[in-house]
């Protein structure tokens, strides 16, 4: 068994007591959020518990061939036969409840699964381990503890899980308890090449001239620490391209030498700026983006700013530029 913190068992056997559970993540799905997902609702078949899984967002399409993506119900409303019909809620990778985008879920017990270190423990049982790589890497642990062999289907999807979260296990939390994983996983039937083909070889064409407009925005701040990037609402209408088309673009200029923080503004939709931040080392880019009540990880976080795009760029600049100068 994968040592690791966090009771896996106590998920294990609450998600037991259940009969039938709706399994959600947050909003706007990345691939830690969906393949967990994926691999808990195998896993509480084996377990004899029903399961509908409900996202408010679509996957982005990357994501489309994750073992049983298709029967993900995608819809900005619960079930209607929610929660009469329900009798647990497993929230997975959400650092606050809200982050799912539907309202009433408290109605139930919460079973709640996540790594995010401001994770306020609001469920009945939270299994919330912030030195986990990945909430796939917990949910594998759940396997473990419930002592249920996983599919090869399953192994994809936790690995899809991982090796997003963990940028192809190059962030700082490809630790070796990341690698000890991931080899059980491909030991269990994950291929990394497919799974890599689907992350990274299907690209649409709209994405990569999005990419070039957001490249061509590019400026350096603070002796060249900060780089920002940005996307108005015509660069989206030129390229054709859809927010989902944003995803990898922030990590092109965390690759400038030099550079500590990355911030990427985000207009699709008029007023309203979603900022990605992107840090090194002891760069926290979290505290940042709490203070715009946003939230996330040290070195990768965001938040939504209501407003016009320049007067963000000042707001968020300014932050980050105090966090690049606190930490070194
Ligand atoms: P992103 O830049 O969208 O990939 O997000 C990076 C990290 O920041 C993820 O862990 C998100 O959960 C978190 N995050 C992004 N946007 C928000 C937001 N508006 N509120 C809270 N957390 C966010
Ligand atoms: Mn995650």
């Amino acid at each position: 068994m994968t040592p690791g913190g966090g009771d896996a068992g106590a998920a294990v056997e609450r998600l037991a007591r259940a009969t039938r559970a709706l399994i959600t993540g947050h909003q706007r799905p990345d691939g830690d959020s969906l393949g967990s997902q994926l691999a808990l609702a195998e896993l509480a078949g084996a377990l004899g518990v029903a399961t509908v899984v409900v996202n408010h967002d679509p996957a982005p399409s990357t994501l489309a061939d994750l073992p049983g993506a298709a029967l993900v119900a995608v819809g900005a409303s619960l079930p209607a036969d929610f929660p009469d019909r329900f009798d647990l809620v497993v929230a997975v990778e959400c650092p606050e409840l809200e982050r799912a985008g539907f309202d009433g879920l408290d109605r139930l017990p919460i079973l709640n699964i996540d790594h995010h270190p401001a994770n306020p423990l609001y469920g009945e049982v939270n299994y919330v381990d912030v030195d986990a790589p990945a909430t796939g890497e917990m949910v594998w642990r759940m396997f473990r503890a419930a002592a249920i062999e996983p599919s090869a289907a399953a192994a994809t999807n936790t690995f899809v899980a991982l090796s997003t979260d963990t940028g192809d296990f190059r962030y700082g939390n490809a630790t070796a308890r990341a690698f000890r994983a991931a080899a059980e996983m491909v030991d269990a039937g994950a291929s990394p090449t497919a799974v890599a083909q689907w992350i990274h070889g299907r690209r649409r064409a709209a994405a990569v001239h999005l990419l070039g407009a957001a490249l061509s925005t590019l400026r350096l701040e603070a002796d060249g620490r900060i780089a920002v990037i940005e996307l108005d609402h015509e660069s989206f209408r030129r390229a054709g391209a859809s927010p989902e088309d944003t995803e990898d673009i922030v990590n092109h200029p965390r690759a400038i030498d030099g550079v500590r923080a990355v911030v990427f503004l985000k207009q699709w939709e008029r007023g309203v700026v979603r900022v990605s931040l992107r840090s090194t080392g002891a760069v926290d880019v979290r505290r940042v983006a709490e203070r715009l009540g946003g939230g996330g990880h040290a070195n990768a976080a965001g938040c939504t700013v209501q407003g016009d795009l320049a007067s963000t760029r000042e707001l968020v600049v300014t932050a980050v530029r105090e966090a690049v100068e606190a930490a070194s």
